[in-house]
């Protein structure tokens, strides 16, 4: 008689084939055979159990952006897979690897209207790229090792639907279960001289250039900042690509728009030429951005995208790097231009303002101290996962950041709550690296009841909670578009409590003054592996909206001006146009768009 397996070890020996190393979920009836094949695997694979599904899916999702690995989760029948969607959908939405693996009652039940058992391949159709119902125990590793060759060949979410008997039943053993040894990537494009050409040209030519990078830029930084000083072009970013480049490059303008800097959305209405590399830009149409703009070079190594945000002058089907150097060879080196000078000075006139507030001695506790202390304390490869709300707009104002560090957020789902379940999954991805999370509030209560996973998995990450008792993001919109607040604030938490309940240490920050005693005992715990929890009850003023600046006499009212400086300790921020003035450019106005929301 041939040698058997059971189909679910078989399975999960097709994840230890394609490289997994941790599978995030909550067990459950239907959902068994999984576990019993991951119980019988647990040298190979680690279980991580989470405390919540969606918990488990954001932390396979958060996995895939960190590591560029595919990141793997399941729940139950009904509502355990349910929990996942939203995690799901971050994935979904970022382009991430994801497999999920849902459970389902037996096949002796399915179509009879049993307990938690339905028609699954409907619920997961719309966020998945691969969605099967496991139909026989022979067939169960090949439908998990054609899920992941989807997930990653499509940069999305596989979802295979297991009903519960099939795990347990034997088959062939085999010498082999996946495909994973002929897993190759796209290679890059061959460059295309002449559309190069075409692109040194203008950029030759042209006065007033901004280079726009995204994240497809990615590992290229120091290439573009090559080409941005031969050019005298400064660099802005999309929100989640200041980890590219150093915080302290010159010409660094940011990103645009709302979780933005000053000197970008200002600088964009003035710019006669945009690179846009990398980079897929989601509020290009909505905000009209690019609308004074005269010459529009995009790089982009999906054809899907090219052309898709703003009408190009060029199209450059290239990986950004590639690309990005040999531009830089084709071009013409310029001296010192009157427009880089005026976006250095602008830029570090916002600086100036940002470190101000920063560094701010005594008062109330405000989140820009928080930054200083953190800043203070990270490692230079240090990893930050980052929450949805004020603090994805903070975190890029005012974290140092570095091409060694990581910065991942919920991207363009943006879902709340991501902060977490990143720094777990980044804490086991890279265990000799000083992991921290960075919540609001009101994100943190969403998610809070996986502190303790950290704390059971025994992982030192520094969680810090911005607590002002309020959703800020929303709050601030609801400033701008309605008649009044409504459901923005709550109540506050002793959010130090719950960590110390759950086992973690703790501390709460209250004053300026308390800062650097608390982070310095926080790192301290960190290093002797604690979980860490720093819960700082800042103040709820609004940070300064960039997208809604009331700076220029120009086009503004000198009692507006002025109450704006005094709401956001603003006196010595200067308009951009003063800087292109003192170069002897025109400024051209252009109020930043909200985009609809
Ligand atoms: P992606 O959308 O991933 O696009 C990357 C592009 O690069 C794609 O076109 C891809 O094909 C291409 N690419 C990938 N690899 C390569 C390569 N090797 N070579 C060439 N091309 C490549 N962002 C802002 O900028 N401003 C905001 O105000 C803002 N507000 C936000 C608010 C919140 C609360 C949150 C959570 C996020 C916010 N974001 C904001 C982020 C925003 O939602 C988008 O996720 C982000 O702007 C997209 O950045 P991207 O275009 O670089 O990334």
């Amino acid at each position: 008689m041939a040698d058997t397996i059971k189909s679910g070890i078989a399975a999960v020996r097709v994840l230890e084939e394609w490289g997994v190393k941790h599978i995030f979920g909550i067990p459950g009836g239907s959902i068994n055979t999984l576990m019993d094949a991951l119980l019988a695997e647990k040298e190979k694979i680690k279980y991580v159990q989470v405390r919540h599904e969606e918990v488990g899916a954001m932390a396979a999702s958060m996995h895939a952006k960190f590591t560029g690995h595919l990141g793997v989760c399941f729940g139950s029948a009904g509502p355990g897979g349910t929990h996942l969607l939203n995690g799901l959908y971050d994935a979904r939405e970022d382009h991430m690897p994801v497999l999920a693996i849902i459970g389902q009652f037996s096949t002796s039940g399915m179509n009879m209207d049993a307990f938690q058992e339905m028609n699954e391949n409907p619920i997961y159709a719309d966020v998945s790229v691969y969605n099967r119902t496991v139909m026989t125990a022979d067939q169960l590793p090949h439908v998990i090792d054609e899920a992941i060759r989807q997930a990653y060949a499509k940069r999305g979410v596989a979802v295979v639907e297991l009903p519960v008997d099939l795990g347990w039943k034997d088959i062939p053993v085999r010498k082999f279960y996946s495909s994973a040894n002929a897993h190759r990537k796209y290679p890059n494009p061959a460059l295309n001289l002449p559309d190069l050409e075409a692109a040194a040209k203008i950029l030759n030519q042209s006065e007033k250039t901004i280079i726009f990078a995204g994240i497809g830029t990615r590992g290229a930084g120091e290439d573009v900042i090559k080409l941005s000083r031969k050019l005298k072009a400064p660099i802005a970013v999309t929100a989640i690509n200041f980890d590219s480049f150093p915080h302290d490059y010159e010409a660094l303008l940011g990103s645009a728009n709302r979780v933005a800097t000053k000197p970008t959305n200002e600088a964009f209405p003035n710019a006669d030429t945009v690179v846009f590399v990398g980079n897929n830009y989601p509020f290009s149409e909505v905000t009209h951005v690019f609308e004074n703009v005269k010459n529009f070079i995009q790089i982009d190594i999906n054809i899907a995208n090219l052309g898709k945000r703003h009408p190009d002058e060029v199209t450059i089907l290239a990986d950004a790097g590639d690309a990005i150097r040999e531009l830089t060879k084709m071009v013409s080196e310029k001296t010192e231009t009157p427009w880089w000078r005026a976006n250095v000075n602008n830029i570090k006139n916002w600086r100036e303002y940002v470190k101000n507030l920063e560094t701010k001695a005594s008062g109330d506790l405000e989140l820009y101290q928080v930054y200083n202390a953190i800043n203070e304390h990270a490692k230079t490869d240090a990893i930050f996962s980052i929450d949805v709300g004020d603090v994805t707009q903070t975190s890029i104002r005012h974290l140092h950041m570095n091409p060694k560090q990581m910065w991942r957020t919920s991207n363009l789902f943006a879902t709340m709550g991501v902060g977490i379940p990143g720094a777990l999954t980044a804490k086991l991805d890279f265990p000799d690296r000083q992991v921290w999370s960075l919540s609001g509030d009101g994100a943190f209560q969403m998610v809070m009841q996986d502190l303790a996973t950290q704390v059971q998995y025994k992982l030192p990450i520094v969680n810090v909670v911005f607590a002002n008792a309020q959703y800020g993001f929303i709050k601030d919109e609801q400033e701008d578009t309605n008649t009044g607040f409504l459901g923005v604030e709550f109540m506050d938490v002793d959010y130090a409590k719950v960590a110390e309940a759950m086992g973690a240490k703790s501390y709460t920050a209250r004053n300026i003054e308390d800062l650097k005693d608390i982070f310095d005992r926080a790192e301290k715990d960190r290093e002797a592996g604690y979980t860490v929890l720093i819960d700082a009850k800042i103040s709820n003023e609004r940070p300064i909206p960039v997208e809604l600046l009331v700076l220029d006499p120009a086009i503004h009212k000198p009692e507006d001006i002025q109450k704006f400086k005094v709401r956001y300790a603003a006196e010595n921020l200067k308009p951009f146009s003063e800087f292109l003035q003192a170069e002897g450019i025109k400024p051209v106005y252009k109020s930043t768009d909200l985009g609809g929301f």
